[in-house]
C-alpha cells in the first residue's frame, strides 16, 4: 500500500477524511473507555491527577484502598500525610501526589462546598486541574462532550495529517470544529487508545493499522504484519472487560 498522499487535500476533504478514520477506529475499539476506575465525579477527578507519569491500570491498583479510606474531599483534606504517601506510593511521585490531592480536596471544599464542579470554567480554577483533565472529568463523570488531548491523542491527530497544531489548546478547537460536539468523548477514547495499543510514538505498529489508507504517516513504523503485531500492547488482561474484541483485523 502507498502512503497517502495529502498535500492537495482540502479543508472539506480533510474533515471527510478525518470522520471515516474516526468511524474506523470506533469500529476497531468499540469498547473504548475511560481507563481509570472511578464512581463519583470526585474519584474521577483524583485518579486523573494520579495519573500523571504513570498507567491507568497502576492508578486503579491503588484507588480502591483510597477511596475505601477517604471517602469525600473532606476526609482527603484531613488524611494524614504519611499515611496518604504510603498507600499513593506505588503510583511514583507520591510526596508530590500526596501533596497535589490533598491541596485539590481543600480547593473543592472551600470554592464548591467539596463537590467538584461539572463546568469548565470553574474545573479549571482547581489547583492543578488544566483543560485535559476537566476534558476528562467533564466527558466521563457529567456526560459533557470534550476533547481530551493528551500525549496519544496529540500525537496522533499530528500523525494522521488533521493538523500540525502542537499547542494542546489550538488542538482542541481545531479538532472539535472537524466533529459534531456527540463524539468527542470517543473520538478522544478512541484516539488514546490506538496511541496506547498500536500507533506507539517510538514505533507504530503500521503494518495492521486499520486505518493506514487514511494515514499520511504509514510507514512511519513496521509495515511487516508478523512484526507489526508483536508491537501491539495492551495493558489489560485477556479476557477482561474492554479486552480486544476478535473484530479487530490486527488482533489475533
Ligand atoms: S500506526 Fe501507522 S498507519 Fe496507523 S495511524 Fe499510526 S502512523 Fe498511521
Amino acid at each position: 500500500m502507498k502512503r497517502l498522499d495529502i498535500s492537495a487535500e482540502t479543508p472539506t476533504g480533510r474533515v471527510r477524511r478525518a470522520r471515516k478514520t474516526y468511524r474506523a477506529l470506533h469500529e476497531a475499539y468499540p469498547y473504548a473507555h475511560c481507563e481509570l476506575d472511578f464512581s463519583s465525579p470526585l474519584q474521577l477527578l483524583v485518579a486523573t491527577v494520579l495519573s500523571a507519569q504513570t498507567t491507568d491500570v497502576g492508578v486503579n491498583k491503588v484507588t480502591p484502598v483510597l477511596f475505601a479510606r477517604y471517602p469525600d474531599a473532606a476526609a482527603l483534606a484531613g488524611a494524614d500525610r504519611t499515611e496518604l504517601e504510603e498507600i499513593l506510593r506505588p503510583t511514583g511521585f507520591y510526596r508530590v501526589k500526596a501533596n497535589s490531592v490533598q491541596t485539590l480536596a481543600q480547593a473543592l471544599l472551600e470554592n464548591f462546598g467539596g463537590e467538584v464542579p461539572g463546568r469548565l470554567k470553574d474545573l479549571v480554577t482547581l489547583p492543578g486541574v488544566g483543560r485535559k483533565t476537566a476534558n476528562v472529568v467533564l466527558g466521563n463523570a457529567f456526560g459533557v462532550p470534550g476533547i481530551t488531548v493528551d500525549t496519544h491523542f496529540g500525537r496522533l491527530v499530528r500523525r494522521l495529517g488533521w493538523t500540525d497544531e502542537t499547542d494542546p489548546v489550538k488542538v482542541e478547537g481545531i479538532i472539535g470544529a472537524m466533529f459534531p460536539r456527540k463524539d468527542w468523548t470517543m473520538l478522544s477514547h478512541v484516539l488514546i487508545f490506538h496511541g496506547r495499543r498500536l500507533c506507539h510514538a517510538k514505533k507504530p505498529a503500521c503494518g495492521v493499522c486499520p486505518v493506514a489508507q487514511w494515514c499520511p504517516s504509514y510507514g512511519e513504523g513496521e509495515l511487516d504484519a508478523t512484526k507489526a503485531r508483536k508491537l501491539l500492547k495492551f495493558e489489560l488482561a485477556p479476557g477482561a472487560a474492554g479486552a480486544p474484541s476478535g473484530t479487530f483485523a490486527g488482533l489475533d
